[in-house]
């Protein structure tokens, strides 16, 4: 069954008009004809049962028929990277949505390549939000990941709260892998998973010396992926399924 994206403002009502990029891709590419039946997704919790009644030359009328709604994720894992070149963030973006990442939150650190001038990122965001909508589309999800905008490794590190666990990837290959770290927070928890974490990843060209003792500082565990050196992308997908299969995943945007 053909999946769209509908605002929750759109959602809100029986009676739903695609807006114009979903009313495209609906006519133009899946050839959706009136009758059908569709599967509309808000990206916060709500899940529609709908058919199509008019397939017009540009718009496409939709009756819901049934609605259900998902509770926020109750376990959140946010995936913090070193802003990688565009293609390769946007596949961390498209992976970690289908891996019901709740959030992915690109950082500026001193080895990050990727120059954006501020008008830039309105734009960006905006594709950021529409690659995580057909990723969502795609893999049936109720809750669409939050993208902030990038922001100084420095910033987020004195600004985010609330976790209850924090792990980046490092090559140092001093600290323990990532399954020994997650043991022992569970050896230390009374067996039970973190509620909220947040993982990690540098840029292309890793973090400075000074940007891990920040993180050391702010209580971030260094953690080894192995021994080979991944890409970013490698490292931020390797976090986000190993939550997924320790069961952190269970719940997250279902
Ligand atoms: N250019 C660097 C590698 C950077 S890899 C070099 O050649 O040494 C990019 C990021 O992926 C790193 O900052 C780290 O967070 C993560 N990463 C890659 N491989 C890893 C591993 N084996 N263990 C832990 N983290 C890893």
């Amino acid at each position: 069954m053909h999946r769209f994206y509908v605002t929750p403002e759109q959602a809100a009502g029986d009676r739903i008009m695609l807006c114009p990029r979903e009313a495209h891709h609906a006519l133009h590419v899946l050839r959706v004809r009136t009758g059908e039946r569709v599967q509309l997704l808000d990206g916060r919790g709500q899940v529609m049962q709908a058919e199509v009644v008019r397939a017009g030359r540009r718009e496409v009328e939709l009756h819901v028929g049934g609605r259900r709604h998902f509770p926020p994720p109750e376990r959140r894992l946010a995936l913090v990277v070193g802003l990688t070149k565009g293609a390769a963030f946007e596949e961390i973006l498209q992976r970690a949505t289908e891996l019901g990442v709740t959030a992915l939150q690109p950082v500026w650190t001193r080895r990050v390549v990727v120059r954006l001038e501020a008008e830039a990122i309105a734009s960006k965001l905006e594709k950021w939000r529409w690659i995580a909508v057909d990723a969502l589309k795609q893999c049936g999800g109720a809750w669409l990941p939050e993208v902030g905008g990038p922001e100084p490794l420095e910033s987020w590190l004195e600004r985010s709260r609330g976790w209850d666990w924090q792990v980046y990837g490092t090559l140092d290959g001093t600290r323990g892998t990532l399954r020994q770290r997650l043991l022992a927070y569970r050896s230390a928890h009374g067996g039970r998973l973190p509620h909220a974490v947040a993982a990690y990843v540098g840029p292309e060209g890793d973090f400075t010396a000074e940007e891990r003792a920040a993180l050391d500082r702010a209580g971030v565990e260094g953690v080894s992926l192995g021994p080979r050196i991944l890409r970013s992308v490698t490292a931020a997908l390797y976090m986000a399924v190993v939550f997924q299969y320790e069961g952190l995943g269970d719940d997250m945007g279902t």
